[in-house]
């Protein structure tokens, strides 16, 4: 049994974005580095940024790559001789997931693709806050950073104790702009991870209990008139915080690997391909398909259809191999001979029904 860390600091609530400053009045030796979602360039967030200081704007047309990980260190080290003594992401699960993976690559050297995997970070990584401003992946709370490696094709985080944040702020105010689709989309995330952990083979009884109350807080958001008030914004936050934390000792079923293999063979992102992939769950997990589609129709969000109807095999081949690829949350869904069930003619029917 692992001995399980969660996020040690956070604070919560409407306008605490703006004690970002005070978090950082002990560490104003050396500089700062800030990750900021490419959104806010064009807006004010009143950061408090010094001269010194060294910001960069993450794109988020593209998930994290190891090699974007890679450069953003020899950026810093092209401006810098020394470490930062803080680093701050703002920003949506790519770029709180960037922030955490500089973070660690710092500190520990090599490259990022070295420390794709379980417990591979040796050391602490430079003191990191996380602040979210759209709700549902969890990448706030989690002890891993998703990166993509286009060399080998490998998709994992770093998972240590080291990846997780330091301190959180979460600023339901942060999320007023998220685009209601794209809202829907993340949001859904942590509801999906919850169900299939309490689906699963696996249990763990702490994990379970943040599930639970992520998923009823995801129904009381999604099933109400309008997703997105202040109220609704706020649960979101807990919603995908407990999520997150569920995440460390819990493990995803058949939505994920599903999902996965649309990433990797299409380019979907995470969250969207999440929602995709709920086209054709409804025999893995059917009072959640009904509950999903109920719940999308209500909020009026459009999900795609139809991506993977017209490909050739060699792309169901593909498609295949990345997602039976991930084998422990689809034992942990299906049991040991999940590829009994989930041939590639089986699987091939699943994804034209997307
Ligand atoms: P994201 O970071 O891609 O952001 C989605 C979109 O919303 C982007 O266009 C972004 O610019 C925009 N955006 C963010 N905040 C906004 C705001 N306040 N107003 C307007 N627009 C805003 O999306 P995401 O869905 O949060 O994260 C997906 C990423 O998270 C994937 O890379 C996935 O691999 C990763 N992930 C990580 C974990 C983990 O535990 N570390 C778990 C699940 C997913
Ligand atoms: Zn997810």
């Amino acid at each position: 049994m692992r001995n399980s860390k969660n996020v040690s600091k956070y604070l919560i609530g409407k306008g605490t974005f703006s004690q970002l400053a005070t978090l950082l009045a002990d560490r104003q030796e050396g500089y700062h580095v800030y990750l900021i979602d490419i959104f806010f360039e064009s807006k004010n967030l009143n950061l408090p940024k010094r001269n010194e200081d060294v910001l960069f704007f993450v794109d988020t047309a593209h998930e994290p790559t190891t090699s974007y990980i890679n450069e953003l260190r020899d950026q810093i080290f092209a401006k810098k001789t020394n470490l930062p003594t803080a680093i701050i992401g703002v920003g949506g699960g790519v770029t709180l997931d960037t922030a955490k993976a500089v973070s660690n690559l710092l500190t520990n050297g090599g490259q990022a693709e070295e420390y794709q995997g379980w417990d591979l970070v040796k050391k602490a990584g430079i003191y990191k806050i996380g602040i979210p401003t759209i709700s549902g992946t969890g990448a706030e709370a989690s002890r891993t950073c998703v990166m993509t490696n286009y060399k080998t094709g490998l998709k994992l985080g770093m998972n240590s104790e080291f990846t997780i944040y330091d301190q959180l702020i979460l600023d339901h105010e942060l999320t007023q702009t998220v685009p209601r689709n794209q809202y829907f989309y993340t949001g859904m995330d942590t509801y999906i991870h919850s169900f299939e952990s309490l689906a699963g083979r696996h249990r763990h009884a702490l994990s379970d209990a943040f599930s639970i109350q992520s998923i009823e807080l995801s129904r009381q958001i999604f099933d109400s008139a309008d997703m997105m008030t202040e109220e609704n914004r706020e649960k979101m936050m807990v919603a995908s915080y407990l999520g997150g934390a569920s995440l460390a000792n819990s493990f995803v079923g058949v939505v994920h690997p599903f999902s996965a293999g649309l990433s990797v063979v299409l380019g979907t992102h995470h969250c969207i391909a999440n929602c995709i992939t709920m086209r054709a769950m409804e025999e893995f997990y059917p009072k959640e398909y009904k509950e999903f589609w109920k719940m999308a129709e209500k909020q009026k969000v459009t999900i795609p259809e139809g991506i993977c109807r017209n490909l050739n095999a060699e792309q169901y081949q593909k498609l295949y191999d990345s997602t039976v690829i991930h084998q422990v949350p689809l034992k942990n869904a299906l049991g040991e001979n999940f590829k009994e069930i989930l041939t590639l003619e089986k699987v091939t029917e699943v994804f034209k029904k997307m």
